[in-house]
């Protein structure tokens, strides 16, 4: 029998005989990359390949590194096997990644959902053999309402701060879920602040063609007080911050899929806490894994025991497998 076509090791997912990593997160010679976050995207590889989605914000964050890109769908043989990017639904040009050989097929998700966001490329199934995805919101009491009723709550609760002078001071992830929002909110309400990580990855998404509502980066120099009733939208982890202070009066509000979980919101320091994720819930997890018709699933970040334990329990060959890569994370800015 051939060697597994993906093996597991502690510098990442190993493909042997294509001699490359998949989001490694030791320095290797060739990293295929699924998506920009931090915890995927890392510094020091030899060669990177990824979609020319997630190219620019790569280039962004990483610098000059020799990144080749593909599109989706797009067959590149490598050494002796063929890989294909297809979309995770995760964040703008993020990818599951396809590899095959003589027919056999696997498939390593990244961090992906399967609802539509307005901005990302929609997930797709890939029918596999093997696949190998995440379950951070793996619990059935992880369950997505809508996107538009999402976005309706936070307009209703930002008119509400407006007309009373309170900023609106809004925390998500620079890269993904703070454009999404941006993208969802009724702009019209009132002026839309940013601060300089999300305005980056806006500078450089809207670059490549993604179209955001207006927004005015906020500097030192910035006069906080000249926006009264403004929407700001800030990583995680400038919440409760000087920086957050400057706004004066303000309510604060937290975007994540923790926030399905009582508690967490009053833990964060926020007054409003708006459940969406860019991660499967329960429910998608489960149909993204049936849709694939794989035989064996691994899992690698999040509920892990308890959701390995699900899908044996549901007849699959499931097994847990130990990588760096982090779900959506509640107290850091950056790896999502
Ligand atoms: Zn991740
Ligand atoms: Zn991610």
């Amino acid at each position: 029998m051939a060697d597994p076509l993906l093996t597991f090791t502690d510098r990442g997912i190993y493909c042997p005989d294509g001699g490359f990593y998949i989001d490694p997160w030791r320095p290797v010679d060739r990293a295929l990359i699924t998506h920009g976050h931090a915890d995927h995207a890392r510094d020091g590889m030899g060669r990177y390949l990824a979609t020319a989605a997630a190219a620019p914000v790569m280039r962004h964050r990483l610098g000059d590194i020799a990144l080749d890109t593909v599109t989706y769908g797009e067959v590149r043989r490598i050494g002796g096997v063929d890989v294909s990017f297809h979309p995770a639904g995760h964040v703008p040009g993020s990818a599951q990644i396809r590899i095959e050989r003589a027919g056999e097929v696997w498939v390593a998700s990244g961090d992906y959902k399967t609802t539509d966001d307005g901005l990302s490329e929609r997930f797709e199934p890939v029918r596999c053999h093997a696949f190998i995805t995440e379950c951070t919101f793996g619990l059935p009491v992880f369950k997505w309402a809508p996107q538009a009723d999402v976005a309706t709550d936070i307009d209703v609760w930002w008119r509400a701060n407006r007309a009373v002078g309170r900023a609106s001071i809004l925390g998500a992830y620079a890269l993904g879920k703070a454009q999404r929002l941006l993208a969802a909110v009724d702009a019209t309400i009132g002026p839309i602040l940013t601060h300089g990580a999300v305005e980056n990855t806006n500078e450089v998404l809207r670059a490549q063609g993604v179209t955001l509502p207006d927004t005015i980066r906020v500097t030192p120099e910035t006069d906080t007080k000249a926006h009264p009733g403004a929407l700001i939208v800030a990583p995680p982890s400038a919440l409760g911050t000087p920086w957050a202070r400057r706004f004066g009066a303000s309510s604060t509000g937290f975007a994540s899929g923790w926030m399905a979980l009582r508690g967490v919101r009053r833990r964060r320091g926020a007054d409003r806490g708006f459940v969406l994720s860019d991660h499967a819930d329960w429910e998608g997890l489960n149909a993204a894994i049936d849709a694939t018709g794989a035989e064996r699933v691994f899992v690698t970040h999040g509920y892990t025991a308890i959701f390995r334990r699900w899908l044996v329990e549901r007849g699959f060959d499931a097994a847990v497998v130990e990588t760096a890569w982090e779900g959506e994370a509640l107290e850091e800015g950056e790896a999502a």
